[in-house]
């Protein structure tokens, strides 16, 4: 196997050798069947994934809001490693919250709120986990077939009509370059077309965090602050969100879905009017209570979306970073900054470690912002005054001020439809 895999990443592979490996590796294990689910509700079932990055909470947004729009969501994330983090870890820590559910329960979770969003089981693509530990150690991570050949499968599986992507492109991403990113997200819809799924695909820039939070606890208040406020695309996390919960309802209400009539989609025409659709349904409160319902019926602390602080841990202490010098913030670097994150203990050294919900950072600028001197760049939320003092100056480091002026550039590069007819 290391030998096939080494073979993948120096001569690369076809469109169709990925999508034969995807297949392979489905058929590894069980897929969740959703037709129990669609049985007692209407609507598309949407499933969404990202690639990884820094502060990217969008999958706490995007399935309330998807869910609140009549879609059904089942949802199988993955834990932070390295300087990412992952859904899992942010939402355990909502006291009570369970992310380790049966096929069943998810199908239970699914049928009464919409969304569900849970660990993946040995259960299912048990072959792309084994796949993963031995590309981790004989370094044959970086592969475009090969990711996109793992994240696909775990779509698949888990019987989603519609797949909407999100592939991280910058410094805090795989794919360090939108080029590469571009190839890979292509190659993630071809195959979810030949699958039979509607897939769309959005490139998204991870060169600075896209949320202000960095950190378990702290990016779940984040989403909860931004649901209990009108949606303002002039925030990037705000923005991307909207952008894959649209794209993915647009994708998936194109055509009769069920009607196995061969109907072609892929011109994203549609997409602006069902973004004003969750735009209101965002200000009205409605993603906030679908959020609200996934906790509640996974066990965890509804509250939690009434007053976050009321109801998470909060780290004991909290360290203000200052700008030296008055200019412009000209580079916040995503990846270093993840890494500061984790090194205070919101991430994993080695899989298996156990994660500190309260730990992390939170941004008091955004690239381009002019500020003062003394103006305040970042608070630490450590454990203890060490690890406060040791983050604060590697953050005061990073975050770059300069007498520049720098225009925030669009988060959305490219969306890539797929099309193809509609899932029988
Ligand atoms: N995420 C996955 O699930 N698999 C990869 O190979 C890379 C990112």
């Amino acid at each position: 196997m290391a030998a096939f895999l080494m073979a993948c990443v120096l001569n690369g592979t076809t469109a169709d050798e990925a999508s034969a490996l995807t297949r392979v590796l489905v058929a590894s294990g069980e897929t969740v069947d959703l037709a129990p689910v669609l049985a007692r509700r209407d609507g598309p079932t949407i499933d969404k994934h990202s690639t990884g990055g820094v502060s990217d909470s969008t999958s706490l947004i995007v399935g309330p809001l998807l869910a609140a729009a009549g879609a059904t969501i089942v949802k199988l994330s993955g834990r932070g490693l390295g300087h990412t983090g992952g859904t899992l870890d942010k939402l355990e820590s909502v006291p009570g919250m369970r992310v380790d559910l049966s096929i069943d329960e998810l199908r239970d979770v699914a049928t009464s709120t919409g969304f569900v969003i849970a660990a993946q089981s040995d259960r299912l693509v048990p072959a792309d986990r084994a796949l993963y530990a031995l590309r981790d150690v004989t370094a044959t991570v970086p592969s475009t077939g090969l990711i996109a050949s793992s994240v696909m499968s775990k779509k698949l599986v888990s019987g989603a009509e519609t797949i909407v992507l999100d592939c991280k492109a910058g410094d805090g991403a795989f794919m360090p370059t939108a080029e590469a990113a571009v190839a890979l997200a292509d190659l993630c819809v071809r195959i979810g077309t030949a699958a039979g799924r509607r897939t769309v695909a959005l490139v998204t820039a991870m060169d600075a965090p896209l949320g202000r939070a960095v950190g378990n606890a702290l990016e779940v208040a984040e989403v909860i602050e931004l649901l209990h406020a009108a949606p303002d695309a002039a925030t990037p996390l705000v923005d991307v969100a909207l952008a894959l919960a649209s794209e993915g309802l647009a994708a998936a209400r194109a055509g009769a879905v069920g009607s196995g009539g061969g109907v072609e989609w892929g011109g994203g025409a549609e997409v602006p009017a069902v973004r004003r659709e969750l735009e209101r349904r965002w200000a009205d409160g409605e993603a906030l209570a679908a959020l609200r319902a996934t906790i509640a019926a996974q066990g965890g602390d509804p509250a939690v979306c009434d007053d976050p602080w009321e109801r998470l841990e909060q780290a004991p202490v909290r360290r203000v970073v200052t700008a030296p010098a008055a200019g412009v913030v000209t580079a916040i670097p995503a990846r270093a900054v993840g890494e500061i994150a984790a090194r205070l203990g919101a991430g994993r050294a080695q899989k298996g470690d156990r994660v500190d919900p309260a730990v992390g950072l939170v941004l008091d600028v955004t690239v381009g912002e002019r500020i003062d001197r003394g103006a305040p760049l970042a608070t630490v939320h450590a454990r203890t005054d060490d690890a406060a003092a040791t983050a604060a100056q590697a953050l005061a480091e990073i975050v770059m001020v300069g007498d520049v002026d720098v225009h925030p550039a669009p988060v959305v590069l490219d969306v890539r439809r797929g099309s193809g007819p509609a899932p029988a």
